[in-house]
């Protein structure tokens, strides 16, 4: 048995009660396991247990082998002198604390079939290992799993948020107008977007935001695409203003190989992309602002509604013309804007406003958003987990990445109804 299940039998109480005892012969009686410590030190706090006739307040230590304990020096070790018993799935030493006491050792009696349960969600499957069991998971228990799996995914933006506030002196349009880059990128170009925000503070493009061709030229300069264009009219134009703008501001470039054309469509390049973040920019200022007095999903989503300067309407790159035509963004990429840079921010800025309405509006945002329709919602939805909103897709998409990918079924609370009902 692993030891990590091991703890968790622990924690849960998955063992037979009636069967305790240490291995001198003493009963046992688990009144409180204790807190799990998930730092370093003993692997669970404030435990009680009754051994014999002696009520016992203090830590526990779990091991898969009594040797262990030595193994891992807590024989020498003063952080380890409150432990009260050792937790063992095989004895083969006996313990002690530093001053030479010997240690309660108890083999813990799992329950039967706890680790073949726990190994068959440790299997390789070609989605989730628990999934003929979803059908049977209660609803009510997902509902709250999606809550908690959803304010674990915004916190953990919340923290790429705080880092770029730190970055930014406090600074909730940069911030923003970063975030707002990266998800431009649409995943595979996420990087270079981000890079090139951060290569162009927001207070320059403000400057020139009458001026869209300026605007284009910063931001096509900036990202290193505009040294490969061709000759022509347009891009001389560009190269003529970033020159001027470059030396003025003393920008310095990213490298265009960063950029990834393959597999994309032709209105995902990042050139598209550059373009219409060009236009949102010159349209826009103090966009954050706007998002935050914005009264409605509606009046949110019209914020983001433009298109592309004249150019970009008959080009997908600088060598790659197109039929002419109105290429805004699309409806898809602004819910992707709203979900992935609106909701995080309102809900930090909420947060460092002590404003839980504001707070609020960023989850009911969520809830008005309409679920992504990417692979791993696709997937789900094929095991009757269907998400109904953007909440939801989040929370899902959060599950998949952060708990099945990484095999964290023992912190999954599916993964504890699997392990703990009966067949
Ligand atoms: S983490 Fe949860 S949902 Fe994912 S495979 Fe494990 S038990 Fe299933």
């Amino acid at each position: 048995m692993k030891e990590a299940l091991l703890q968790y039998a622990w924690q849960h109480k998955l063992f037979y009660t009636g069967k305790l005892a240490t291995i001198k012969g003493e009963k046992v009686e688990v009144i409180d396991p204790g807190q799990l410590n998930k730092d370093a030190g003993p692997d669970f706090f404030n435990a009680k247990i009754k051994i014999g006739e002696t009520l016992w307040a203090g830590n526990v230590e779990v091991h898969v082998n009594s040797s262990d304990w030595k193994n891992h020096h807590h024989s020498e070790d003063y952080a380890y002198n409150n432990i009260i018993l050792h937790v063992i799935a095989k004895h083969d030493a006996d313990i002690f604390r530093t001053s030479g006491a010997e240690i309660e050792q108890l083999i813990l009696p799992c329950h039967e079939d706890l680790e073949s349960r726990h190994e068959a969600l440790m299997e390789p499957k070609s989605f989730v290992s628990c999934a003929k069991h979803l059908d049977k998971v209660p609803r009510i228990l997902l509902s709250g799993w999606k809550n908690s799996l959803l304010t674990e995914r915004l916190e953990l933006k919340v923290n790429d948020i705080e880092i770029l506030l730190q970055n930014t002196q406090n600074n909730w349009e940069e911030a923003f107008y970063i975030t707002l880059a990266r998800n431009f990128g649409t995943g595979i170009n996420s990087i270079p977007f981000e890079l090139l925000a951060k290569s162009l503070p927001q207070i320059y493009l403000a400057k020139h935001k009458e001026n869209l061709t300026q605007i284009e030229a910063m931001l096509f300069g900036q990202s290193g695409l505009l040294n490969q264009s061709p000759t022509s009219d347009y891009a001389n134009k560009l190269k003529q203003e970033y020159s001027f703008l470059k030396a003025k501001y003393k920008l310095q470039p990213i490298d265009a190989h960063l950029w990834k054309l393959l597999r994309l469509r032709p209105q995902n390049f990042p050139h598209m992309r550059i373009a219409q973040f060009a236009t949102l920019t010159s349209k826009s200022s103090k966009l954050f602002s706007k998002v935050v007095n914005a009264k409605s999903i509606e009046e949110m989503e019209s914020l983001f509604e433009c298109s592309t300067s004249e150019y970009w309407q008959s080009h997908y790159t600088f060598n790659k013309t197109s039929h002419p035509k109105q290429k805004p963004i699309g409806k898809s990429t602004i819910k992707i804007l709203l979900i992935n840079s609106v909701v995080p921010l309102l809900f930090t800025y909420g947060r460092y406003k002590s404003d839980e309405r504001m707070q609020e509006k960023a989850l009911t945002l969520l809830e008005q958003i309409t679920p992504e329709q990417n692979s791993i919602i696709k997937k789900w939805k094929q095991y009757n987990i269907v998400a109904t909103t953007a909440f939801d897709s989040q929370a899902l998409i959060h599950l998949k990445k952060q708990y099945c990918d990484c095999k964290k079924c023992l912190q999954c609370r599916i993964g504890h109804y699997v392990l703990t009902q009966n067949p």
